[in-house]
């Protein structure tokens, strides 16, 4: 019986994970969960995890008005909340499944408190890898990546990690795929929340229109399994059905296929102790149709660059991309700014901001903050320069 903290559970991640552990209700216990401006999920959450103990919401008054509602719960609130969350509950296992950099400081957190990380939340990789890999060294908790191409790499490497010549992961091309650049100047996040083969949150759905996500996972795979850049490769493939592969030095290839469903990602997150791997939609081959593989083209996905850019420098790079990204794209979003801005934002505060290097957590989240403030201001000149 594994315990779990989940936190984000009313994302889109944070359901597909209540949904595994209501099929294998034998084999996990809900004890505690966070909720940001969605509190409406609560009640139905606690019908079917009734063992829950703690429960963190965003908002202080409702936190408040929860509590005398349900006086057997202890609720917190807050992003200290969180952290209050995991260091109070005896839960084995927190899966992240926040949405941006707010969910860095809780995965350092669950490691501090030797739990084990079942991490949806890649910005806690992309700002924080080496802290997180420092850490990993000390905790008796264990890293299990809910990514659907590092869930297939680590599925890969499971089998065979010897003579490992490269890593390969797959990217859609995002809604906006079939588009030239020029073409990208009018697109409107509308079209974009209209992702080819994967339902997901807005904001990732954005980031895979950008290719800002592939740029993320690529950071994320380098922190995950530990190859340096050139052994991590990154190929166009529009099915979305080998969720990424891992070649050999005999020139055979490893691979992870099935119809894309978060929950085998999560499942393997969560379940690997174990030996149950049921799997939720039927495939066969047939349903997959040709395969298509493509080379990356980084002159129409110029924004992948920075992920090589990151891990050669660290220190608080990952940082200031992921901060401008976050508030490019909420921009974005709201109709303040075009689509191809974004990119511009992340090279200008890229190239402009200088980095520190070992950063401390403290040191991070400033300057997380910094980038925030610095690319809205960005936003605000170009608003002003178009009026
Ligand atoms: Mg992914």
């Amino acid at each position: 019986m594994i315990k779990i903290i989940l936190l984000g559970a009313s994302g889109s991640i944070g359901k597909q994970t209540l949904d595994v552990m209501k099929k294998h209700r034998k084999d996990f216990m809900l004890t505690a969960f966070s909720v940001g401006q969605r509190t409406r999920c609560i009640s139905s959450i606690l019908k079917t995890f009734p063992e829950v103990k703690n429960i963190c919401i965003k908002d202080k008054k409702k936190a408040d008005a929860y509590q005398k509602r349900y006086p057997n719960i202890n609720f917190y609130h807050g992003d200290e909340g969180l952290v209050e969350l995991i260091k109070h509950d005896d839960g084995d296992m927190v899966v992240n499944a926040l949405v941006g950099f707010v969910g860095f400081y809780p995965s350092v957190v669950t490691l501090e408190c030797n739990k084990d990380l079942a991490l949806a939340n890649k910005e806690s990789l992309v700002v924080g890898g080496e802290i997180v890999n420092k850490l990993l060294k000390t905790s008796k908790g264990k890293l299990y990546p809910i990514d659907s191409e590092h869930a297939a790499i680590s599925k890969c490497l499971d089998v065979d990690s010897d003579n490992v010549e490269k890593i390969i992961i797959t990217a859609s091309g995002g809604a906006f795929r079939n588009l030239s650049r020029k073409e990208l100047k009018d697109v409107k996040a509308i079209e974009a929340l209209k992702h080819p083969t994967w339902t997901m949150g807005k904001k990732i759905t954005i980031d895979s229109a950008t290719m800002v996500n592939k740029c993320f996972e690529v950071i994320e795979a380098h922190y995950l399994f530990h190859y340096p850049k050139e052994k991590i490769g990154v190929i166009l493939h529009k099915e979305s059905r080998v969720h990424s592969m891992v070649k050999y030095k005999d020139g055979t290839y490893r691979a992870d296929i099935s119809k894309p469903d978060m929950r085998n990602p999560i499942k393997y997150a969560i379940y690997r102790k174990m030996t149950d791997f049921k799997t939720y939609v039927a495939t066969d081959y047939h349903d997959f149709g040709p395969y298509s593989f493509n080379d990356f083209d980084y002159e129409r996905y110029p924004v992948l660059k920075w992920a090589d850019y990151v891990i050669d420098h660290k220190g608080i790079m990952g940082a200031v991309l992921n901060a401008t990204n976050e508030v490019a794209v909420y921009a974005y979003l709201d109709d303040q700014i075009p689509f191809l801005l974004i990119e511009f934002l992340i090279e200008k505060m890229m190239l402009t901001t200088k980095n520190i290097k070992n950063p401390s957590v403290e040191q991070l989240i400033e300057a997380d903050k910094n980038a925030r403030k610095e690319t809205r201001k960005m936003i605000e000149k170009w608003r002003n320069n178009q009026r």
